[in-house]
């Protein structure tokens, strides 16, 4: 099929931007990468009259570490993000994501704030942003605000945006000197969306405790699920801890629901498996240094 006909916009800046979707409101869409929104032009399940395209928008595909913090503009590609080495060095868990994304043509025009405000909550960065304590930069008619990415996921495809705001950014806490950090899924077939995944980061002390940790499931309920019960286990704890029963605590609530691909059991049993996963993975990787 083809998309409802449109007229498309290329502001220059991104108050511009936020002028065109506060002057159409429901009748624009912003358009980033277009690897999640064109198919469902394609298919006639959205028919917005208006596309606000950021491709040209200055300033929206920068990288910078600074003050214990990592920026990383919104129309920063997948591709991009994951060989950068601010993010590589400050933000190592959203690097290991990337190569989960997609399929390398996904990943060269898709971007990070795109996936971000898609919300699916089968998607690895919005279980990064909520593992790592992230905050979004969002532009809106008033200004700029930034909501902490547990409240910025609300349910499947919907988040705390307002539909005049874009996503500018997205600031990650930076990793400590010790740091792990692993992702880990089960998918039907690789650059297929997870059935189940968790995203783990641990920070150690200087005795090799573990000072700050951070997981998110992500597949398996209606926006990433902040296992903090298993994160709080983990800190204060050395070498020899149970991750068994750390990943036990992860999904002690988790309910999720039957799919079409999956029964809420099976879900609940992968997701335990690959919260283990990748808790032994950021642990070893801290603990080499
Ligand atoms: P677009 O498609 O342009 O936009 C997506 C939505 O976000 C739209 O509603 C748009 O209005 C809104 N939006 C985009 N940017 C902004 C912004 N800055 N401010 C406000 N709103 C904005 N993703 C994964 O995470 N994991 C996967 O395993 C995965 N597998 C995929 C497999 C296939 C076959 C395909 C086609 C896609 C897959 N994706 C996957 C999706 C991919 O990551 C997309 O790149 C991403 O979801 C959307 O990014 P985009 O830049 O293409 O955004």
């Amino acid at each position: 099929m083809k998309p409802a006909p449109f007229d498309l916009h290329r502001p220059a800046t991104v108050a511009d931007a936020v002028g065109l979707l506060t002057a159409y409101g429901d009748d624009a869409k912003v358009l980033a990468g277009g690897q999640s929104l064109v198919p469902l032009l394609s298919l006639r399940l959205a028919t917005p009259a208006h596309l606000v395209d950021l491709g040209d928008v200055a300033g929206l595909d920068d990288v910078g570490a600074t003050e214990g913090s990592v920026r990383i503009g919104a129309m920063v590609s997948h591709r991009r993000a994951g060989r950068h080495a601010a993010v590589c060095d400050h933000a190592p868990l959203l690097a290991r994501a990337v190569p989960f994304v997609g399929h390398a043509a996904i990943r060269a025009r898709g971007t990070v704030g795109g996936s971000i405000a898609h919300a699916d909550p089968a998607a690895e960065y919005p279980a990064v942003c909520v593992a790592l304590g992230a905050e979004l930069e969002l532009a809106g008619p008033g200004g700029t605000r930034r909501v902490a990415a547990r409240d910025f996921f609300v349910s499947t495809y919907t988040t705390a945006m307002r539909s005049d705001e874009v996503l500018v950014a997205v600031h990650l806490p930076a990793a400590g000197p010790r740091r792990g950090a692993a992702v880990d899924e089960v998918a039907r077939r690789p650059g297929d969306f997870a059935l189940a995944g968790a995203a783990c980061a641990v920070d150690l002390d200087s005795d090799g405790r573990v000072e700050r940790a951070g997981l998110s499931l992500f597949g398996v309920a209606d926006r990433p699920w902040p296992a903090d019960a298993a994160a709080a286990a983990l800190v204060g704890t050395g070498p020899g801890l149970d991750l068994d029963e750390v990943a036990h605590l992860a999904v002690h609530d988790l309910h999720p629901s039957d799919t079409l691909h999956a029964s809420g059991r099976y879900l609940r049993h992968v997701a335990g498996v690959v919260a283990r996963r990748a808790l032994g993975r950021a642990l070893e990787e801290a603990r080499r240094g």
